[in-house]
């Protein structure tokens, strides 16, 4: 059988537009063949999904995506196979839903303050549980408060925005002890998002491995096919496992759509993550 696989996306649970459900139809009508659905912070929509909703011959790999602070820099860390109902895996993305909530009503006092009022009803009506940025870009746009969602981050939203909020989210380490606890396999996820240089990148990961860390997405969205190789040769060279997953939100964005993504290079197919033990190891 053909493999087409997809190791990260999200549903209407963080911030994707789609129900759980018809990501999976999505899915199933692009030959998808193993699907891992991975919302910020939550994993709400594999609560929903019952035997009945995978679609015929589509294996489903439960995941989640866990935003972290590592050098004052967010870094989202996937867990792939984790067990959903694992306490201290649940207890940790509480903390994480708290803190969301808790930076949305910060930017909605930022914005009433600046004549922008509204932003805790739109998201009260919202079918989220991780409550994201990415809604307040939406809502933003929306009042034409801004042109487009990059226009969104840069001037309102991303580090030097007017309406900027940090949150305190948890450590790397903690990310990845957490997933590996829960059964799961730790992934870094878009390596070439956070502007790390290669010393950096270098010191993330052997923390991230000394923690229990395991793979590395080399293969996703927008990626150049020479950053892909260099995230390749550090696959092989830290002995990791190759991830690979479209990050896909919307079917507005056709760049990012479900299974959208080069091949894994061949010098690092060996390390591919559907070669883990794991893989095989867990029951679909
Ligand atoms: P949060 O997890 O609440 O910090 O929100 C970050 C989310 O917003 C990411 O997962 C992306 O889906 C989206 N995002 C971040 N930066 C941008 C950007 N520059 N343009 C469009 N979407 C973005
Ligand atoms: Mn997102
Ligand atoms: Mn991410
Ligand atoms: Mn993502």
């Amino acid at each position: 059988m053909r493999r087409m696989i997809d190791l990260h996306c999200h549903t209407w649970f963080s911030d994707g537009l789609l129900s759980p459900q018809d990501l999976l139809s999505r899915a199933a009508g692009l030959g998808i063949s193993h699907l891992a659905i991975t919302d910020h912070d939550s994993v709400a929509a594999h609560m929903t999904i019952s035997a009945a909703d995978i679609p015929d011959g589509m294996r489903l790999i439960p995941g989640v995506e866990i935003s972290t602070l590592w050098e004052n820099r967010e870094i989202h860390i996937v867990g792939l196979f984790i067990d959903t109902a694992n306490t201290p895996l649940i207890a940790l993305l509480q903390r994480q839903q708290a803190k969301r909530r808790e930076r949305a009503l910060d930017i909605g006092l930022k914005l009433e303050k600046a004549g922008i009022t509204g932003l805790n009803d739109y998201l009260a009506d919202l079918p989220c549980e991780a409550v994201s940025r990415n809604h307040i870009a939406d809502f933003l746009i929306a009042g034409g408060h801004a042109s487009s969602k990059q226009q969104a981050f840069s001037k309102h939203l991303g580090k030097r925005g007017r309406y900027h909020s940090n949150a305190d989210w948890c450590g790397v380490s903690e990310a990845a002890k957490t997933i590996h606890g829960a059964g799961g396999i730790a992934v870094v996820a878009h390596p070439d998002r956070y502007k790390l240089n290669k010393i950096k990148l270098r010191r993330l990961l052997s923390e991230f491995i000394a923690a229990g860390g395991e793979a590395l997405e080399v293969s996703y969205s927008n990626l150049h096919p020479e950053k892909m190789r260099n995230l390749a040769d550090l696959c092989c060279e830290l002995d990791m496992w190759a991830s690979i997953g479209s990050d896909f939100h919307t079917p507005n964005t056709t760049w990012m759509d479900l299974g959208r993504v080069r091949k894994l290079p061949a010098h690092c197919e060996n390390r591919a993550l559907w070669l883990h033990p794991r893989w095989s190891g867990t029951a679909s």
